[in-house]
């Protein structure tokens, strides 16, 4: 994991941090409708008053977004349906996240899943339009994904609707929807002030339902899902699907159903590799939170009272000799990266904490919390808000000894 070795001296990990993969076997067309797959986006084009009982299954299954923020999945939907335009629906497979690669396995595993619900949605909210936007470097997906837009169209099934497929810009902050859109319409890709927002005003001035992947396939649980694949545990919604990366012997995405403690990811995911010992882990994603080791062997519904977020459920595991301050260096190194430059507190803010955090001596506290303060507030979109909520949870990271 390049968060903890420092690859290239940039400390960018870039997701390639879940070791060496077997090629990608997902279950392909047939297999899926055989399991089921298919059946509500068949009816909706049968019947499209249909999209009434959607929403109320939507509804009855609370399906929330699995992006951070929680909002209800139909609700958004409605807001929608409400906005004047023909809709347009984005599929938002960048995940650019430090250490998580969540959307790769459902993607790697259930491309039609994520498919079908992209349909369903389009045919509920009335879309013409349906894009699915995949980071560049998730070359593998974009094969799979191209064969399945194609079985999709061979079987009917994407009548009246335009599929498309697209890379994106290969930047962390193209999976901000706003920035997403601006990419997608061939801007650069920077967050924009909202209101509007893009339910109400976004591709083109549409009203756009967007969802990341994880949201798209764990509501097809909503109508029954396609049981039968390795995915299929995340329709279950007890199941967090956490990317375990680091020291352990067997990294990758972990499905855990109502996980005891954090600890017990080290031992879902291999246990320790050989010669390291618990040193603490960097739990969240970006917005992460340094735990220690002894924290992570407390029960998770302590840490969760107290604050802990597990965010989009990445768990980077640190051995006891890794040195959690040059983890946190190379994490304010990524953001600095990753900021898109367009507001002061962000662009100042991950440049200065950076510097601060890659020096050698005592750190400087107050900086940091002034920081932590002012990008928290003052910063436009998620990414510095984001970073300077890191910040503020560094409280952990001892001095180094004279
Ligand atoms: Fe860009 Fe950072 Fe401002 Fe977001 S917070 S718009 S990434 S500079």
């Amino acid at each position: 994991c390049a968060l903890l070795h420092g690859a290239g001296g940039t400390g960018v990990c870039r997701n390639r941090c879940d070791g060496e993969r077997p090629q990608p076997a997902p279950r392909g067309f047939a297999a899926y409708r055989a399991a089921g797959g298919y059946a509500m986006a068949g009816r909706l084009m049968a019947d499209p008053a249909a999209a009434a009982e959607v929403l109320g299954r939507i509804d009855a299954h609370q399906a929330v977004g699995r992006a951070g923020v929680g909002f209800p999945v139909a609700e958004k939907w409605r807001q929608v349906m409400a906005a004047e335009g023909t809709p347009v629906v984005i599929v938002n497979g960048d995940e650019g996240e430090l250490a998580i690669f969540k959307d790769r396995f459902i993607l790697e595993n259930e491309p039609h899943g994520v498919i079908e619900a992209a349909l369903v949605a389009a045919r509920t909210v009335g879309a013409d339009r349906v894009f699915l936007y995949v980071r560049d470097d998730y070359a593998p997906i974009h094969a799979i994904l191209r064969r399945a837009l194609e079985e999709v169209a061979a079987a009917g099934l994407a009548e009246g609707l335009a599929l498309e497929l697209r890379r994106s810009g290969g930047a962390f902050i193209c999976g901000e929807e706003t920035a997403l859109i601006a990419s997608l319409e061939g801007r650069p890709a920077r967050p924009a002030e909202r209101p509007p927002f893009p339910t109400a005003r976004g591709y083109l001035g549409r009203p756009t339902l967007l969802h990341n992947v994880e949201t798209f396939y764990r509501i097809t649980a909503a109508w029954g899902g396609a049981p039968g694949a390795p995915a299929a545990a995340l329709l279950h919604p007890e199941t967090r699907l956490h990317s375990v990366s680091g020291r352990v012997r067997a990294p990758g995405p972990k499905p855990v159903r109502r996980l005891a403690r954090l600890a017990d990811l080290v031992e879902i995911a291999g246990g320790m590799a050989e010669g390291h010992a618990l040193g603490g882990m960097v739990i969240g994603g970006s917005s992460g939170t340094l735990v220690t080791a002894d924290d992570c062997r407390r029960p998770l519904a302590e840490l969760l009272a107290a604050g802990l977020r597990l965010g989009t459920g990445g768990a980077i595991v640190l051995g006891a000799a890794d040195d959690p301050r040059a983890v946190a260096a190379r994490m304010a190194a990524y953001l600095a990266r990753e900021s898109c430059g367009q507001c002061g507190p962000c662009r100042v803010g991950t440049a200065k904490a950076a510097q601060a955090l890659a020096g050698a001596g005592a750190l400087d506290r107050p900086l940091l919390d002034d920081l932590a303060t002012v990008m928290g507030e003052a910063s436009l979109c998620a990414l510095g808000r984001n970073a300077g909520r890191f910040l503020g949870r560094l409280s952990t990271l001892a001095d180094p000894t004279p």
